[in-house]
């Protein structure tokens, strides 16, 4: 079945609409789709839109997903784009087509058959997954935090084993109640902050047989010699100061081996007992992308694109964001621009700007050049730090506090903007702000 055929427009195809993709298609479908100039179709395997870096505290319930969910659906029908629901699966180059895999009910029945797509510029925006590097027991044993629904599903089960803990007649055992987090990079450090911030209210909220601090453990273990080590010495010193304050035990230099329903063993012959390990660990794309009708893959399957953010061997696919792996300028040989939402916002700012010239007919695309404006990290209501970079600072700037806060706060807000316009989003955010009062602070289902 082939779903996009209908007219004679030059056809834009955008796959994935995460903190990218989502982007990309609100901005082309104001410009180009609400003109008539082209069809600017967007194609995920959600029906809904969370911005990712919100998963941790989904996942901690310190953040009601009901609040910041955007339906693909309604966002298509105000900006002028066509959304459908699928997850694509293969690419035929030859035809310039691609293949979307027949989606089920939760009984097994078939909704949508297989789908093929006509594209004059595809746009690949499939994000990444967590990888677990094929380490023994971890993806049988560990949950990712790659999707809501895997956010949704960690918080269910910290939630029932507060609640088991709550109603049992025998005293708390070892490892009921310990979180293990594999991986101490901001999505690791994060989380371990915001966990022990939820699992303290919870307990508070009627679990009165649960002493937090006796009884509630969580662990962060690192490969590396110190926490956040893909950022300066400085951050990361600041972080383990706060999470030694927060009871968070540490294990950096331990490498894990197996994971088992138990819990962790390390290269060094540890064992931490846990019911709740979540994998934090790295990134790849996902595994169809892997030299997929012969375009070219580097070892965690991203896709090899120029600074013009199209794929080496085929200049109508273009791939952006986690997906993607685009040279940084200037720098050493081989580095690719960070798996960060603020590059997938700015290749899809520039994306834009690409496909509006190739749709006109101008041959010239601009280049991609990874601007770091640094990194932050919020360890919930505790602290957020972090170092400023570049033409803000003039070189790098070490800040914390309510400053940090904020710059944290705007990578989202510029999310929302580049998606619904500013005074939606300044009304969202005081809406938000205003329920906020008359609501738990802690998510209790
Ligand atoms: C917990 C957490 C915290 C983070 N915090 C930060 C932060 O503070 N700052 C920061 O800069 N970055 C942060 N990141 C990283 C950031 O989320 C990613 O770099 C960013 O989301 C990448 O954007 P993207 O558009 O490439 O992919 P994504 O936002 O992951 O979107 C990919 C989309 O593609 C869809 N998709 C996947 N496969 C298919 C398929 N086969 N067919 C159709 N659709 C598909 C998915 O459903 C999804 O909607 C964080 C990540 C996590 C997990």
């Amino acid at each position: 079945m082939r779903d996009n055929q209908q007219q004679d427009l030059h056809h834009v195809v955008i796959v994935g609409g995460g903190a990218g993709g989502l982007e990309l298609a609100t901005k082309l479908g104001d410009s180009l789709g609400r003109k008539g100039k082209a069809t600017i179709t967007l194609i995920d395997h959600s029906k809904t839109h969370v911005w990712k870096p919100l998963l941790h505290e989904i996942a901690a319930g310190s953040m009601n997903p009901e609040k910041h969910e955007l339906v693909y659906l309604a966002q298509a029908h105000w900006h002028h784009f066509k959304f459908r629901l699928g997850k694509m699966d293969a690419l035929n180059r030859a035809k310039q087509e691609i293949s979307i895999a027949p989606n089920y009910d939760e009984d097994g029945n078939e909704v949508i058959p297989r789908r093929t797509f006509k594209y004059d510029t595809l746009v690949i925006a499939v994000g990444s997954t967590t990888n677990d590097f094929g380490i023994k027991g971890a993806r049988e044993h560990s949950i990712a935090l790659d999707t809501q629904e895997q956010a949704e599903r960690f918080h269910r089960r910290l939630h029932n084993a507060l609640l088991r803990a709550q109603t049992q007649t025998t005293p708390v055992q070892p490892g009921q109640l310990e979180v293990v987090i594999v991986g101490a990079g901001a999505t690791g450090v994060e989380l371990s902050a915001e966990l022990h911030n939820t699992t303290r209210e919870l307990a508070a909220y009627g679990l009165d047989k649960i002493d937090a601090d006796r009884d509630v453990k969580i662990s962060l273990i690192e490969a590396s010699e110190r926490v956040l080590p893909a950022l300066p010495p400085k951050l990361s010193h600041s972080v383990e100061l706060e999470l030694k304050k927060l009871n968070v035990h540490l294990y950096t230099g331990e490498r894990v081996t197996e994971v088992t329903s138990e819990g962790i063993h390390t290269h060094s012959g540890k064992f931490i007992p846990s019911s709740l390990v979540v994998w934090a660990a790295g990134i790849k794309a996902p595994d169809f992308l892997h030299e997929i009708d012969g375009l070219e893959t580097n070892r965690i399957n991203q896709l090899v694109v120029n600074r013009t953010l199209q794929t080496t061997l085929d200049a109508n696919i273009f791939a952006f964001g986690d997906c993607a792996a685009c040279p940084v300028v200037s720098s050493k040989a081989d580095e690719n621009v960070p798996p960060r939402a603020q590059a997938a916002h700015q290749q899809a700012s520039m994306l834009y700007k690409t496909i509006k010239n190739r749709v006109a007919g101008k041959s010239h695309l601009p280049e991609y050049t990874y601007r770091d404006y640094g990194s932050l990290v919020n360890l919930g209501r505790y602290t957020t730090v972090g170092n400023l970079m570049g033409s803000i600072s003039g070189g790098s700037l070490f800040i914390e506090g309510l400053i940090a806060r904020l710059m944290y706060q705007s990578l989202y807000q510029m999310h929302l903007m580049a998606l619904h316009g500013f005074w939606s989003t300044a009304l969202q955010a005081l809406a938000r702000t205003i329920s906020r009062r008359t609501e738990s602070q802690v998510k209790l289902h």
